[in-house]
């Protein structure tokens, strides 16, 4: 089946009691039993809910995985992962992500005596270099966030095998319309659904992807134990966001292609970051793993002053200034102020992202009204 159809019909079976074809909201907490363990396979639902396991199973689907889990909110999910490992464990991240990842990691598990080590993961060889007896997790985001920096997921998947290592990917900024981890040999995937999945700017959830029973059996008992599971009604949102996910994508991928390159070729615009340029670093690697490139960009200013980045961004009447992606109105942030604000400056810097970068979610609106708002916005 091809994957428009599977977005749709994944995971849906009409409702057994009254031929409901949408999976109703089960706003329940718990399932009656005929006698003491006595039951339809639903006891409490911080276990087990109907709606989120028709979720789940669409969720797994779309994303070529065998079992996919729901979590309260991404870094959750994120957070569900980390608990797979030891006291004394090491992890080799990327040393370009999302903020919160790195949050997470650096400011709560590393109490824990957890280890990351960061490292620019679009260049294999970094990752061979820093693998020690005690890695135990490999955790990349490809494209990354807001620097678009492409890693070999299938190169890195072979690494991770040969040494006996956990691949988790971040793929919140493709979507499982445009990059399929599992299928490049990735063990876990990770995405917040609060992004293209919802696709409504609607909903906190996010969720991981797997093919592994073990890890998928590990992994449910973190997400019972711990707790940190979505309610029914955000499950039926993402639920019904996922249904149009392969045709908000191909708008998000033909108005991201436009603005981009509209971007490049504007006399005040430094630098442009999107997956699809040829010319980039990882194209070829991009080309190979993604079906198209997504309605993320980032670019900077010739003027680097913040004063003139913060006209751009207090000036769109279309894009709002907001955190957050993937929805379908479009946005535009600051990284350095914003959604990467907890990553110190002399590291943000290190890694490229400088303080006058803005970051664009591109919408689905119409193209030409875009152009017009960044045009007036930037001068
Ligand atoms: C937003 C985001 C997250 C965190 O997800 P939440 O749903 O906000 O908890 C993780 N990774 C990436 C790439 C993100 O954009």
């Amino acid at each position: 089946m091809k994957l428009a159809t599977k977005i749709i019909h994944a995971g849906a079976e009409p409702d057994p009691s009254t031929g409901a074809i949408m999976t109703p909201i089960y706003q329940t907490s718990t399932y009656v039993q005929s006698a003491p363990g006595q039951h339809k396979g639903y006891e409490y639902a911080r276990s087990q809910n109907p709606t989120r396991k028709a979720l789940e199973d669409a969720l797994a689907i779309i994303e070529n995985g065998k079992y996919a889990l729901a979590f309260s909110s991404g870094v959750a999910a994120t957070d569900a992962v980390i608990k797979l490992l030891n006291p004394g464990d090491e992890v080799i991240a990327a040393n370009d992500m999302y903020g919160g990842s790195y949050r997470l990691f650096t400011k709560v598990w590393e109490r824990y005596n957890i280890k990351f080590v960061y490292v620019d993961t679009s260049d294999s060889n970094n990752i061979n270099k820093a693998i020690s007896p005690n890695t135990k997790l490999i955790w990349i985001e490809t494209p990354t966030n807001p620097l678009m920096n492409i890693t070999d997921i299938e190169a890195v998947a072979s690494i991770a095998k040969k040494n006996n290592i956990i691949l988790c990917v971040d793929n919140t900024f493709a979507s499982p319309y445009l990059q399929n981890p599992l299928t490049l040999g990735a063990d876990i995937v990770m995405h917040s659904a609060t992004k293209y999945l919802g696709g409504h700017s609607d909903v906190i959830q996010g969720c991981l992807m797997m093919n592994d029973a073990t890890l998928r059996e590990k992994l449910y008992f973190i997400q019972k134990s711990c707790g940190a599971v979505p309610g029914p009604q955000d499950c039926f949102l993402v639920l019904r966001g996922i249904k149009t996910l392969h045709v908000r994508m191909q708008r998000h991928c033909e108005n991201g292609e436009k603005i981009a390159h509209w971007l490049r070729k504007h006399p005040k615009v430094a630098r442009v970051y999107w997956p699809g340029f040829e010319d980039n670093a990882g194209f070829a690697v991009a080309k190979k793993q993604m079906r198209g490139f997504g309605g993320m960009i980032s670019f900077t200013l010739k003027d680097e002053s913040i004063d003139t980045a913060n006209k751009v961004l207090s000036g769109t009447k279309i894009f709002s200034l907001a955190e957050s992606l993937g929805g379908v109105e479009s946005l535009i942030n600051h990284p350095a102020s914003m959604t990467h604000a907890s990553i110190p400056r002399e590291e943000r810097i290190k890694n490229g992202l400088s303080d006058g970068l803005i970051r664009l979610s591109v919408g689905i609106e119409d193209v030409d009204d875009l152009i017009e708002d960044l045009q007036q916005a930037i001068g």
